[in-house]
Protein backbone atom coordinates (compact mmCIF):
# COMPACT_ATOMS: atom_id res chain seq x y z
CA UNK A 1 0.00 0.00 0.00
CA UNK A 2 0.98 3.88 -0.86
CA UNK A 3 -0.32 6.52 1.02
CA UNK A 4 0.50 9.90 -0.67
CA UNK A 5 0.25 13.42 1.33
CA UNK A 6 0.01 15.76 -1.86
CA UNK A 7 -0.14 18.71 0.24
CA UNK A 8 -0.51 19.47 4.03
CA UNK A 9 -0.84 22.59 6.04
CA UNK A 10 -3.58 25.88 6.39
CA UNK A 11 -2.73 26.42 2.45
CA UNK A 12 -4.78 22.89 1.68
CA UNK A 13 -4.96 18.99 2.08
CA UNK A 14 -4.69 16.22 0.39
CA UNK A 15 -3.40 12.77 0.73
CA UNK A 16 -3.71 9.78 -1.06
CA UNK A 17 -4.41 5.95 0.21
CA UNK A 18 -3.80 3.88 -2.58
CA UNK A 19 -5.28 0.13 -2.72
CA UNK A 20 -5.09 -2.91 -4.61
CA UNK A 21 -8.63 -1.58 -5.52
CA UNK A 22 -7.93 1.91 -6.16
CA UNK A 23 -7.18 5.14 -4.77
CA UNK A 24 -9.22 6.97 -2.21
CA UNK A 25 -8.39 10.70 -2.08
CA UNK A 26 -8.56 12.36 1.24
CA UNK A 27 -10.13 16.37 1.33
CA UNK A 28 -9.58 17.93 -1.85
CA UNK A 29 -8.08 21.99 -0.71
CA UNK A 30 -5.92 21.81 -3.60
CA UNK A 31 -7.05 23.54 -6.94
CA UNK A 32 -7.73 21.38 -9.91
CA UNK A 33 -3.98 22.34 -11.58
CA UNK A 34 -1.90 22.00 -8.09
CA UNK A 35 -4.05 18.71 -7.74
CA UNK A 36 -3.17 17.17 -11.26
CA UNK A 37 0.76 18.62 -10.93
CA UNK A 38 0.84 16.42 -7.43
CA UNK A 39 -0.69 13.41 -8.73
CA UNK A 40 1.67 13.05 -11.51
CA UNK A 41 4.25 13.75 -9.23
CA UNK A 42 3.23 10.93 -7.15
CA UNK A 43 2.44 8.43 -9.72
CA UNK A 44 -1.10 8.25 -9.30
CA UNK A 45 -3.36 8.36 -12.34
CA UNK A 46 -6.25 10.60 -12.24
CA UNK A 47 -9.16 7.55 -13.21
CA UNK A 48 -7.55 5.82 -10.47
CA UNK A 49 -9.23 7.60 -7.65
CA UNK A 50 -12.33 5.75 -6.42
CA UNK A 51 -13.69 8.64 -3.98
CA UNK A 52 -13.17 11.33 -2.24
CA UNK A 53 -13.35 11.32 1.70
CA UNK A 54 -13.90 14.80 3.49
CA UNK A 55 -12.60 15.33 7.00
CA UNK A 56 -14.58 18.87 7.29
CA UNK A 57 -15.80 21.90 5.81
CA UNK A 58 -13.28 24.06 6.30
CA UNK A 59 -11.75 25.56 2.97
CA UNK A 60 -8.31 24.20 3.30
CA UNK A 61 -9.59 21.06 2.55
CA UNK A 62 -12.51 21.52 0.98
CA UNK A 63 -11.68 24.17 -1.64
CA UNK A 64 -11.10 22.21 -4.88
CA UNK A 65 -14.45 20.49 -4.66
CA UNK A 66 -16.28 22.37 -6.61
CA UNK A 67 -13.73 21.26 -9.68
CA UNK A 68 -13.24 18.08 -8.58
CA UNK A 69 -16.88 17.47 -8.53
CA UNK A 70 -17.33 18.44 -12.27
CA UNK A 71 -14.05 16.52 -12.74
CA UNK A 72 -14.67 13.39 -11.28
CA UNK A 73 -17.36 11.01 -11.14
CA UNK A 74 -17.37 9.46 -8.20
CA UNK A 75 -18.80 9.23 -4.57
CA UNK A 76 -18.38 11.75 -2.10
CA UNK A 77 -18.31 10.95 1.34
CA UNK A 78 -18.82 13.30 4.53
CA UNK A 79 -20.61 13.55 7.55
CA UNK A 80 -23.99 15.04 7.76
CA UNK A 81 -22.72 17.93 9.10
CA UNK A 82 -20.11 18.44 6.86
CA UNK A 83 -22.40 18.39 4.29
CA UNK A 84 -24.62 20.52 6.06
CA UNK A 85 -22.19 23.00 6.53
CA UNK A 86 -21.23 22.81 3.05
CA UNK A 87 -24.99 23.28 1.84
CA UNK A 88 -26.11 20.15 1.64
CA UNK A 89 -25.47 16.46 0.41
CA UNK A 90 -23.83 17.22 -3.08
CA UNK A 91 -25.12 15.04 -6.26
CA UNK A 92 -22.67 12.04 -5.31
CA UNK A 93 -22.79 12.48 -2.26
CA UNK A 94 -22.78 10.12 0.62
CA UNK A 95 -23.49 10.06 4.48
CA UNK A 96 -20.20 8.97 6.44
CA UNK A 97 -21.57 8.29 10.35
CA UNK A 98 -19.19 8.95 12.92
CA UNK A 99 -18.13 5.19 14.89
CA UNK A 100 -19.79 3.50 12.05
CA UNK A 101 -17.33 2.15 9.27
CA UNK A 102 -17.82 2.58 5.22
CA UNK A 103 -16.30 0.16 2.71
CA UNK A 104 -14.70 2.55 0.02
CA UNK A 105 -12.60 1.17 -2.98
CA UNK A 106 -11.93 -2.12 -0.94
CA UNK A 107 -11.25 -0.02 2.39
CA UNK A 108 -12.40 0.31 5.69
CA UNK A 109 -12.79 4.10 6.33
CA UNK A 110 -14.12 4.47 10.25
CA UNK A 111 -14.58 8.30 10.82
CA UNK A 112 -13.83 9.20 14.46
CA UNK A 113 -14.98 12.76 16.25
CA UNK A 114 -12.29 15.22 16.26
CA UNK A 115 -12.17 18.13 18.12
CA UNK A 116 -12.48 20.96 15.80
CA UNK A 117 -14.06 24.21 15.16
CA UNK A 118 -16.37 22.72 12.69
CA UNK A 119 -19.77 21.17 12.42
CA UNK A 120 -18.86 17.64 12.50
CA UNK A 121 -15.17 16.96 12.11
CA UNK A 122 -13.66 13.51 11.32
CA UNK A 123 -10.30 11.53 11.81
CA UNK A 124 -9.99 8.38 10.24
CA UNK A 125 -8.89 4.83 10.58
CA UNK A 126 -8.28 3.15 7.20
CA UNK A 127 -7.79 -0.45 6.96
CA UNK A 128 -7.31 -2.80 4.06
CA UNK A 129 -4.46 -5.12 3.35
CA UNK A 130 -3.52 -6.27 6.78
CA UNK A 131 -2.63 -2.80 7.26
CA UNK A 132 -4.57 -0.33 9.71
CA UNK A 133 -3.59 3.36 9.28
CA UNK A 134 -4.46 6.56 11.65
CA UNK A 135 -5.21 10.33 10.28
CA UNK A 136 -6.07 12.19 12.30
CA UNK A 137 -5.48 16.41 11.65
CA UNK A 138 -7.11 19.68 13.13
CA UNK A 139 -8.67 18.40 16.47
CA UNK A 140 -7.56 20.53 19.71
CA UNK A 141 -7.26 17.27 21.27
CA UNK A 142 -6.78 13.48 21.56
CA UNK A 143 -9.55 12.42 23.12
CA UNK A 144 -8.97 8.66 24.90
CA UNK A 145 -12.05 7.91 22.59
CA UNK A 146 -9.32 8.60 19.08
CA UNK A 147 -6.79 7.48 21.55
CA UNK A 148 -8.61 3.99 21.80
CA UNK A 149 -9.52 4.44 18.16
CA UNK A 150 -6.21 4.61 17.08
CA UNK A 151 -4.63 1.94 18.75
CA UNK A 152 -2.66 -0.29 16.57
CA UNK A 153 -2.04 1.58 13.72
CA UNK A 154 1.05 1.12 11.85
CA UNK A 155 1.20 3.91 10.26
CA UNK A 156 0.22 7.30 11.82
CA UNK A 157 -0.78 10.92 9.87
CA UNK A 158 -0.71 13.00 13.09
CA UNK A 159 -1.05 16.95 12.99
CA UNK A 160 1.59 18.55 14.94
CA UNK A 161 0.44 22.12 14.10
CA UNK A 162 2.42 24.29 16.46
CA UNK A 163 4.96 25.04 18.94
CA UNK A 164 3.53 26.43 21.65
CA UNK A 165 6.09 29.39 22.63
CA UNK A 166 6.17 29.99 19.05
CA UNK A 167 2.62 30.72 18.73
CA UNK A 168 2.11 31.88 21.97
CA UNK A 169 5.51 34.93 21.13
CA UNK A 170 4.47 35.01 17.02
CA UNK A 171 2.89 37.57 15.42
CA UNK A 172 -0.81 36.17 15.55
CA UNK A 173 -3.68 38.26 17.05
CA UNK A 174 -4.57 37.05 20.49
CA UNK A 175 -8.27 35.44 18.91
CA UNK A 176 -6.44 33.63 16.40
CA UNK A 177 -4.07 32.43 19.14
CA UNK A 178 -6.79 31.10 21.43
CA UNK A 179 -8.81 29.73 19.03
CA UNK A 180 -5.51 27.22 17.71
CA UNK A 181 -4.67 26.44 21.04
CA UNK A 182 -8.47 26.10 22.22
CA UNK A 183 -9.84 22.06 22.78
CA UNK A 184 -11.30 22.84 19.17
CA UNK A 185 -7.90 24.41 17.40
CA UNK A 186 -5.30 22.13 16.52
CA UNK A 187 -2.43 20.06 18.06
CA UNK A 188 0.49 21.13 19.18
CA UNK A 189 3.61 19.51 18.77
CA UNK A 190 3.34 18.49 22.76
CA UNK A 191 0.04 17.53 22.64
CA UNK A 192 0.91 15.00 19.52
CA UNK A 193 4.41 13.99 21.29
CA UNK A 194 2.11 12.55 24.33
CA UNK A 195 -0.87 11.21 21.97
CA UNK A 196 2.08 9.05 20.09
CA UNK A 197 3.84 8.21 23.31
CA UNK A 198 0.44 6.22 24.13
CA UNK A 199 -0.02 4.96 20.48
CA UNK A 200 3.51 3.49 19.86
CA UNK A 201 3.51 -0.62 19.64
CA UNK A 202 5.93 -2.81 17.96
CA UNK A 203 3.85 -2.77 15.09
CA UNK A 204 4.05 0.58 14.69
CA UNK A 205 6.13 1.67 11.23
CA UNK A 206 5.71 5.55 10.41
CA UNK A 207 4.44 8.33 11.56
CA UNK A 208 4.09 11.56 9.36
CA UNK A 209 3.74 14.91 10.95
CA UNK A 210 0.74 16.85 9.47
CA UNK A 211 -0.70 20.18 8.77
CA UNK A 212 2.55 22.42 10.18
CA UNK A 213 1.87 26.04 10.54
CA UNK A 214 4.12 27.98 8.64
CA UNK A 215 4.42 31.05 11.08
CA UNK A 216 3.89 28.96 14.58
CA UNK A 217 6.46 25.33 13.74
CA UNK A 218 9.25 23.64 11.83
CA UNK A 219 10.13 20.34 10.96
CA UNK A 220 12.96 20.54 13.07
CA UNK A 221 10.73 20.97 16.29
CA UNK A 222 8.44 18.42 15.23
CA UNK A 223 11.43 16.00 14.70
CA UNK A 224 12.73 16.89 17.89
CA UNK A 225 9.84 16.82 19.68
CA UNK A 226 8.63 13.53 18.05
CA UNK A 227 11.67 11.99 18.41
CA UNK A 228 11.56 11.54 22.21
CA UNK A 229 8.93 9.57 21.84
CA UNK A 230 10.25 7.46 18.65
CA UNK A 231 14.01 7.36 19.88
CA UNK A 232 16.06 4.51 19.07
CA UNK A 233 12.68 2.27 17.86
CA UNK A 234 11.68 0.93 14.95
CA UNK A 235 9.74 3.91 13.89
CA UNK A 236 10.13 5.82 10.78
CA UNK A 237 9.24 9.89 11.22
CA UNK A 238 8.50 11.99 8.36
CA UNK A 239 7.00 15.84 8.19
CA UNK A 240 4.65 16.38 5.22
CA UNK A 241 5.02 19.69 3.54
CA UNK A 242 2.89 22.23 2.25
CA UNK A 243 4.93 22.53 -0.92
CA UNK A 244 6.08 19.39 -1.54
CA UNK A 245 4.42 15.50 -1.91
CA UNK A 246 5.34 12.79 -0.09
CA UNK A 247 4.57 8.99 -0.33
CA UNK A 248 4.76 6.22 2.19
CA UNK A 249 5.37 3.06 1.41
CA UNK A 250 3.69 0.31 3.70
CA UNK A 251 4.30 -3.62 3.39
CA UNK A 252 0.95 -5.54 3.63
CA UNK A 253 0.16 -8.03 5.76
CA UNK A 254 3.26 -6.80 8.33
CA UNK A 255 3.24 -7.92 11.44
ZN1 LIG B 1 -6.95 22.33 8.24
ZN1 LIG C 1 -9.94 22.90 10.06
Amino acid sequence: MRVHVLASGSAGNALVVESKEGAVLFDCGLGPRVLAARLRAVGVHPEQILALVLSHEHSDHVKGLPHFQKRFSVPILATGGTWDALGGVACGGELLHLGRPSTVAGLSVLPLPASHDAVEPAGFVVEGGGLRLGLLTDTGVVTELLLDRLAGCHALFLETNHDLDMLRFGPYPPVLKQRIASRHGHLSNAQARDALGRLVHPALRQVVAMHLSRENNCPALVEQELGCVLRGGHVKLAVASQEEPLTVHLEEGEP
